[in-house]
């Protein structure tokens, strides 16, 4: 892509509101811009990096044998009654009323809606197990939207839901999405430990919450300095140096930010929603659910929280909206030509953003160090001779190459 025709809109200040650095900088980047308090618009650069997560979120689904689908966003009040959690749900849940006066709500999250979906077909244990899961935007009117993307009233989630003959089976989702989570969030440079946590506004009987450690979390994680123990501190009461339930080791304190939680559901919907199916001995039963949320909006804010300085960003590869920054030090009729072949030889392989702008390189330096690709080109004077600048940002490590070297370089 030129950057030319690119909407990247950087900015030298950040918005007077935005707190913590991953707010001020993926607003300075041009990612993402404020359309009312929690609800933003996602420029082209951070709609790359959505759709990069997605992508990782959709394997990592796909090859477990989950299949998506996507429910309305727009949910009837009927549904929300059968559930009783209309009259639970409090001043989050966004209300609306249709031109016939019939109450509708704008989902925060779907157990109604999937319930509703499966119940008439999962008559028999023969269709069981079920996941299905949908990438989709949730509403809730939050008391505090801050911190950017972190906590929006309107945001990306990712929610998978399960439907099992046995609690074994559920346990066995349980497990196997705990993997799937840990390797999505690994794919996608962010470091997580798992914590218990209490079942909330979802219910159900138990659930864990999947943290990424980081001194802007709103969470507060206590967890054992020797075992593996670690639960949300809503959940566990413990406070610094109190001793570990589980074994000799004390009790430590640090800050996290939720970008997963699963749950399991038990029969909680499926009891008061009438789901129920004929088990092996031709009994009817109310299927085993679970849930497991995943915020893809927030996880891209924790990332840039965990991958930034105050004035740069560095993408891990998986995610970043392109790998390598072409950056002419200045594009003249005489080398237009070689920096064209250049880009589009590149470009075959890989996803690059060449800076065509007439800038000054100082300019071109400081928004490419914002816009943060791990690959850098800089085609400066030695250019004539086939020879670029080359960094890989990961390593810091900056050196003259052939334009031939490049694709020995540029790892994947
Ligand atoms: P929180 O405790 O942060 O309010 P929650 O426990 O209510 O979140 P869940 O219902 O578990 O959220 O939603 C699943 C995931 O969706 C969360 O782990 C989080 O990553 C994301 N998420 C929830 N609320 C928001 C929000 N307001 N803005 C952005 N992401 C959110
Ligand atoms: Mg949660």
């Amino acid at each position: 892509m030129k950057q030319s025709q690119l909407f990247v809109p950087t900015l030298k200040e950040a918005p007077k509101d935005a707190e913590v650095k991953s707010h001020k900088l993926m607003a300075r980047a041009g990612l993402i811009k404020q359309t009312a308090a929690g609800i933003y618009t996602y420029l082209p650069l951070g709609l790359r990096v959505i759709k990069n997560i997605e992508a990782i979120i959709r394997e990592e689904h796909d090859q477990r044998g989950c299949s998506e689908l996507l429910m309305p966003a727009l949910q009837p009040r009927d549904l929300w009654e059968e559930s009783g959690r209309w009259g639970q749900y409090g001043p989050e849940l966004m209300r609306l009323k249709d031109r016939k006066e019939r109450d509708f709500c704008l989902g925060p999250t779907h157990e109604e809606v999937i319930t509703a979906v499966v119940r008439d077909y999962i008559q028999s244990y023969k269709k069981l197990p079920l996941a299905l899961y949908q990438i989709q935007t949730k509403f809730r009117d939050e008391m505090r939207p801050r911190f950017g993307l972190m906590r929006g009233r309107e945001f990306i989630m990712k929610d998978l839901y399960t439907f099992s003959e046995s609690r074994a089976d559920l346990d066995a989702w349980y497990q196997t999405m705990k993997i799937a989570y840990t390797t999505i969030f690994n794919r996608c440079g962010l470091e997580t430990k798992i914590v218990s946590s209490d079942t909330g506004q979802i219910g159900g009987d138990a659930a864990d919450e999947f943290m990424v450690m980081s001194e802007v979390g709103e969470d507060t994680i206590t967890y054992c300095d020797q075992c593996d123990y670690a639960a949300n501190q809503e959940f566990s009461g413990l406070s610094e140096g109190d001793p570990c339930p589980n074994c000799e080791g004390t009790i430590q304190v640090a800050k996290g930010i939720e970008v997963g939680n699963i749950f399991k559901l038990g029969t909680k919907y499926s009891e008061s929603m009438n789901a129920y199916f004929t088990d092996r001995s031709g009994h009817r039963q109310p299927v085993i659910m679970g849930c497991y949320g995943l915020g893809i909006s927030r996880t891209l804010m924790a990332a840039v929280e965990q991958h930034s300085t105050d004035d740069s960003l560095l993408w891990p590869k998986a995610i970043t909206p392109f790998h390598v920054h072409v950056i002419p030090v200045k594009m003249t009729p005489e080398n237009e030509d070689a920096i064209l072949s250049l880009y589009n030889n590149l470009s075959r392989t890989y996803t690059v953003l060449l800076d065509d702008r007439d800038e000054r390189v100082g300019v071109k330096f400081k928004d490419a160090d914002l816009i943060g690709l791990p690959y850098r080109v800089v085609l400066g004077k030695d250019f004539k001779d086939g020879l670029v600048e080359f960094t890989d940002r990961h390593t810091a490590e900056t050196r003259l190459v052939a334009v031939t070297d490049l694709p020995d370089l540029l790892l994947l």
